[in-house]
């Protein structure tokens, strides 16, 4: 069993539409895939027929920004309710808020590079939720960088004069919303070191008491180290494990099934999930 349960398609920021997305998981010889596109499920839909087709298990999931401490925190439900009214309107403030801040790193950009907020909207496939990386394509088309890395390490990166930051929910409240919802939250990638920095231990395990149920341990942002570390760390909480490429076609470098999870761990969030649907009913 060949389990990646973090993607991207164009339904956010990746470069492959959901469909594809599926067929590359079908192609890289995954068994179970969970597409979870930035603030939004409107992937959902393509993903799940895609996945019948091609006899893959689809785990439809979500990657929903958060701020801790103004550094920002990405968690990772899986399995909610669609169409929760309470973490359908934390979503759409959140894209609603990434496109007011996308609009003014471009205002901060014009001077400097020629940018424009129509450069950005090309690269916007219909309603996706808008991000850095097609900040970072525009730039590419306009010939200001070379690609979406080089955009991340200069213009776009959380140290320029030209990064704006979003604003996103509390962790714990989303946390506490995701499994209202019916869902299972996963922190992502926790000790990202390159981002700007971290969750604490203590932040992990209000997290946890909140309801929080795993941790993205296996992800290329991590060291062994950091592995190492939070591996304790759910075992002294009782969280599962995941391990997950984090792929957004070729818009990085992470490929599919480079990172996998144990079906254990896969059991325990389906366990949850059915739990939690039994105190949460859905319709
Ligand atoms: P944003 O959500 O707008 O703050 O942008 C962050 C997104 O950009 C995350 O999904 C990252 O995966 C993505 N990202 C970060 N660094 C890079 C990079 N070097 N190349 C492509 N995408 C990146
Ligand atoms: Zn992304
Ligand atoms: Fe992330
Ligand atoms: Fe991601």
């Amino acid at each position: 069993m060949r389990i990646d349960l973090h993607t991207h398609s164009t339904a956010s920021d990746g470069t492959q539409s959901p469909a594809d997305v599926i067929a590359s998981a079908a192609q890289a010889g995954l068994d179970v895939v969970a597409l979870t596109d930035h603030d939004t499920s409107s992937g959902w839909p393509e993903a799940t027929a895609a996945a019948d087709r091609l006899g893959l298990r689809l785990v439809p999931g979500v990657e929903i920004s958060c701020l801790l401490r103004g550094v920002s925190v990405h968690l990772l439900s899986y399995l909610h309710d669609p169409e929760d009214p309470v973490l359908v309107g934390m979503l759409a403030e959140s894209r609603a808020s990434r496109v007011g801040r996308a609009r003014q790193m471009v205002e901060r950009l014009t001077p400097d590079t020629g940018l424009r907020w129509d450069d950005v909207l090309e690269q916007v496939h219909g309603a996706a939720t808008i991000g850095r990386p097609h900040i970072a394509d525009a730039l590419v088309a306009r010939g200001v960088v070379g690609d979406r890395d080089e955009a991340f390490a200069t213009l776009l990166s959380g140290r320029s004069k030209y990064f704006v930051p979003q604003t996103a929910p509390d962790p714990v409240e989303a946390v506490r919303r995701v499994r209202h919802a019916g869902g299972v939250p996963v922190i992502a990638h926790p000790a990202a070191s390159k981002r700007g920095c971290c969750i604490a231990d203590e932040e992990i395990e209000a997290m946890a008491e909140a309801g929080m149920a795993g941790l993205e341990v296996d992800h290329r942002d991590h060291s062994d180290a950091e592995r190492a570390h939070l591996r304790e760390v759910a075992r002294d909480l009782d969280l599962f494990v995941t391990g997950s490429s984090d792929y957004h076609g070729a818009g990085k470098r992470n490929r599919l099934g480079e990172n996998t999870t144990d079906p254990e761990s896969l059991e325990r969030l389906d366990a949850i999930a059915a739990s939690t649907r039994a105190v949460h009913p859905l319709p």
